[in-house]
């Protein structure tokens, strides 16, 4: 039997991306669900809950804007009135933003702290005061949380909050048995990433940092949180796993693509005679 059959989670930003993946790969272990994601797009996140549905899961919505107070107390109080328990959180939602230091605005910066940092700090808060013995939280934080990069100073500082979200509330909360733990993603392919992994020469420079030489697809951030929650992680608190395809292991020196190849070059086979 899975570990997630008959237990309830909160996935935030489940409409697309990674957090859709891994609603998609709970559902299919028989986890009870609450799917949360902006107003913005409520055809996405019907989109999600009909898969799902299609999959025999049980599956509520909401639609609000994580920046308000009162959305994680919803998200909650959804889960309790229809599932009576909460289990996991997936503090996922996420938005991101690309200015010059000189351009970025004071509500440029203050809406991406309010989503990313704020957002993610009361539904752990939240979600932690309903859950059980055993429950547990992963955050979405991202290789932005301690790797600097041009053009992105609010998106990382909001990052590097999450971080703190993570490795604080792991000490905090263990003495309640709930684990916090947090997942740290490279370039993976959503619609987050997709203006720049498409176009032009973001993509070209980017890519040379990845020893692997792609980004990272949604659901290989997905397998990696699924696992955070399980109790296969039952000694992880305030952990964060790296899924960057090598990313920030280093700096890297040679680059097998732009000298032509076209597939990785294979480890020389020697015998130990
Ligand atoms: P995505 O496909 O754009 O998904 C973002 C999700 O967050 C969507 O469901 C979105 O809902 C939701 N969301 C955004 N603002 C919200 C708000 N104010 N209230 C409630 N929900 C909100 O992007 P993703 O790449 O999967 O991002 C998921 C997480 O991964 C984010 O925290 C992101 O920072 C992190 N991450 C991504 C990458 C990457 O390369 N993609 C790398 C590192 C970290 P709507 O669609 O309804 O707006």
């Amino acid at each position: 039997m899975s570990d997630f059959q008959g237990r309830v989670a909160i996935v935030s930003g489940a409409s697309s991306g990674i957090g859709e993946a891994t609603a998609m790969r709970l559902g299919r272990d028989a986890a009870d669900l609450v799917l949360l994601a902006s107003p913005n797009d409520r055809e996405d996140l019907s989109r999600v809950e009909n898969q799902l549905h299609a999959m025999g899961a049980r599956v509520v919505t909401l639609a609000a804007d994580l920046s308000e107070p009162t959305t994680a107390r919803q998200a909650v109080q959804t889960a309790m009135t229809e599932f009576g328990r909460l289990d996991y959180l997936v503090n996922n939602a996420g938005i991101i933003g690309h200015h010059g230091f000189f351009e970025e605005t004071i509500e440029d910066f203050d809406r991406m702290m309010a989503v990313n940092a704020r957002g993610a700090y009361l539904l752990a808060i939240e979600a932690a005061k309903a859950m059980a013995d055993g429950g547990a939280i992963v955050c979405t934080a991202s290789v932005s949380s301690w790797l600097g990069e041009e053009l992105q100073v609010a998106y990382n500082t909001s990052k590097g909050a999450v971080l703190m979200i993570v490795r604080t509330l792991g000490l905090e909360l263990a003495p309640y048995g709930i684990r916090v733990n947090g997942v740290a993603p490279g370039y993976i392919r959503t619609r987050m990433s997709q203006a720049r992994l498409n176009g032009g020469g973001y993509w070209d420079k980017a890519r040379s940092r990845i020893p692997l030489d792609r980004p990272g697809e949604p659901e290989e951030v997905a397998n990696v949180i699924t696992f955070l929650l399980s109790s296969e992680a039952s000694f992880m608190y305030g952990s964060v796993i790296v899924v960057d395809g090598g990313q920030s292991a280093g700096m890297r020196s040679t680059d097998w693509a732009a000298a032509g190849q076209d597939s990785a070059p294979r480890p020389p086979r020697r015998l130990i005679s």
